[in-house]
């Protein structure tokens, strides 16, 4: 007997409409995936058909998951610049790789792909894929102050400029 194996799929791999599809690998995404792709109904049909025909499942990850997902980003840096459904795709892989099942996850999305590696979840890609895992900071553009990962403004208290990420020397 093996190990379960999935291919976790995001945002940008459905818009593609280009999802492989063999019979030993579980295609699976999450609600919040879906409910961004409802907007662009071609896809959102092609999608349904899918999902009718089992060829993709939905899963939901576990809170526990979603909250060490969460905190995962924000030890990296990468939080400021993933959504919820970002966040979601990350929980649902490790909490399927957790439960010993073989996962892989087509993303373009730099982020999941920077925490993802981390972890030794294998990424598939499209167009972008990283070349080296990251740690980043928040500063401000014009003073130089640093904030924690989890400061959720866009400017500096002390001067008003803009908050952005920099890359943190390892
Ligand atoms: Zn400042």
């Amino acid at each position: 007997m093996h190990n379960k194996r999935y291919r976790i799929i995001d945002t940008t791999a459905l818009l593609m409409w280009h999802i492989p599809f063999d019979t030993d690998v579980i295609n699976v995404t999450t609600d919040s995936v879906l409910k961004e792709i409802k907007k662009d109904e071609l896809t959102k049909s092609i999608v349904d058909s899918y999902l009718e025909a089992k060829r993709i499942i939905v899963k939901k990850p576990k809170k526990e998951y979603i909250d060490r997902a969460y905190r995962l980003a924000l030890e990296t840096g990468d939080k400021i610049k993933m959504s919820d459904t970002d966040i979601e795709i990350v929980a649902l892989a490790l909490q399927l790789a957790d439960e010993g099942s073989d996962v892989e996850v087509i993303t373009d999305d730099y982020s999941i792909q920077n925490i993802l590696q981390r972890m030794n979840i294998n990424i598939l890609s499209y167009f972008r894929k990283i070349k080296n895992i990251y740690n980043w900071v928040l500063v401000c553009e014009k003073c130089g102050k640093k904030y924690p990962n989890d400061y959720d403004k866009e400017y500096c208290e002390i001067c008003g400029g803009r908050i952005i990420r920099k890359r943190k020397n390892l």
